[in-house]
């Protein structure tokens, strides 16, 4: 029986229409494949969208995506609305898209792939292998805690004041997300934390310990965040599943992301409880070659691959997109941003017909 999902595009601004059009054609043939059918329906975010309506996430899009299975996004943001009032630049569609979906857990790889190895600021042999994911908490923690705010002191010295907080439920659903994330990976899952200092990471050190209780198929272990950050760049093969708090993970997330060295093969996820999910690119809509055919679509086309298998539970569809990108590369396809010498170049399009050639292989 064929199933069916609902998928929202959003191509927002600059390159972010080329690359998900190419990733469209790419999930419409692996459907083929997989006995799927997705239903594609596409709305407006960020500066397309206050073009059109005055509002960088207007009210439908926001119900549009709340109706459907799953979000896929490709950027937004360009120098045409840099100067607008914050509450109207394409920023705060996102912001107000991950908070209407209530997405608390934020999900990014950092995969190596051997033929882009050299990409790296890091040596061969530190970081070859390496494949893990930082789960983050996305919505809790020292960002949103309160009190928060610059105080006056009664001796009328100023106060810088942040809050990090989080309750047991804010806890434990990131956890279970972790677990269920480490289950669909390497079966390890590392949290990291500050308990040796902080009453916060204590309470987030039991909570998890307690429910690994529920998952004994996963092998957990505990590092403080200093020693994570070293060890993420000393030995970072030793991780496949690190979850952590939102200041920590925001911080670990991009140190991972840089293990690989290219922006343009970076996806992300972001996953709520039981809502749809919100898969998109980590990079940003690059105003500089929009429109020009030069975009690397390989971070979007990894978002449609994670969101087939953390969105939509369908691992197989997702490994064969992978692998797709896996052999792109090994056949010596490279954008301008990942070239090489010895390579060939291509544009977004003609990465995107080679995909698909390799799809239908
Ligand atoms: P950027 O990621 O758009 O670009 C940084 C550099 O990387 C540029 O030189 C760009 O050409 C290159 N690059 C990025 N993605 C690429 C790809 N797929 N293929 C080839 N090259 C790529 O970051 P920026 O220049 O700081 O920001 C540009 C706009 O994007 C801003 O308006 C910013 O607010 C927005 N932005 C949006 C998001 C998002 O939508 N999630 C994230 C970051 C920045």
């Amino acid at each position: 029986m064929t199933k069916e999902y609902s998928i929202t595009l959003l191509p927002g601004d600059g390159i972010g229409p080329e690359i998900l059009s190419v990733t469209v054609e790419a999930l419409k043939l692996i459907a083929s494949q997989f006995n799927l059918k997705f239903n594609f329906q596409e709305a407006l975010i960020g500066g397309s969208a206050i073009d059109t309506t005055g509002l960088p996430l207007p009210e439908e899009t926001l119900t549009i995506c709340k109706q459907s299975d799953a979000v896929l996004l490709a950027a937004i943001g360009g120098y045409k609305w840099d100067n607008l009032p914050r509450h109207q630049r394409p920023e705060t569609g996102l912001l107000g898209i991950r908070e209407g979906l209530e997405l608390f857990a934020n999900l990014r790889p950092a995969t190596i792939f051997p033929q882009l190895i050299d990409a790296s600021s890091l040596k061969r042999e530190v970081i070859e292998g390496v494949d893990l994911m930082v789960v983050r908490e996305l919505t809790g923690g020292i960002y949103f805690g309160k009190p928060k705010g610059i105080f006056e002191t009664e001796t009328g010295e100023k106060r810088g004041v942040n809050t990090m907080a989080y309750t047991t439920s804010e806890i434990d659903r990131i956890a279970k997300v972790a677990f269920e994330t480490a289950q669909k990976r390497g079966g390890k899952l590392c949290s990291v934390d500050k308990a040796n200092v902080l009453d916060v990471s204590q309470l987030w050190r039991d909570r998890v310990i307690s429910m690994s209780e529920k998952y004994p198929d996963i092998e957990l272990s505990h590092l403080y965040v200093d020693n994570a950050a070293m060890q993420l760049v000393r030995s970072p093969k030793q991780f496949d599943t690190i979850v952590t708090g939102n200041l920590f993970g925001d911080i670990l997330s991009d140190i991972a992301a840089m293990l690989t060295g290219s922006i343009g093969m970076l996806p992300s996820a972001s996953l709520g409880d039981g809502k749809p999910g919100l898969f998109e690119p980590v990079h940003g809509s690059a105003p500089d070659i929009a429109g020009q055919d030069k975009a690397n679509p390989l971070a979007q086309i990894l978002s449609g691959a994670m969101m087939l298998r953390y969105g939509l539970n369908e691992p197989d569809a997702a490994s064969k997109l992978e692998n797709a990108v896996f052999k792109v590369l090994d056949q010596g396809y490279r954008t301008g941003d990942i070239m090489s010498a010895g390579m060939t170049l291509v544009g977004c399009k003609a990465m995107g017909e080679a995909l698909l050639t390799v799809i239908s292989e």
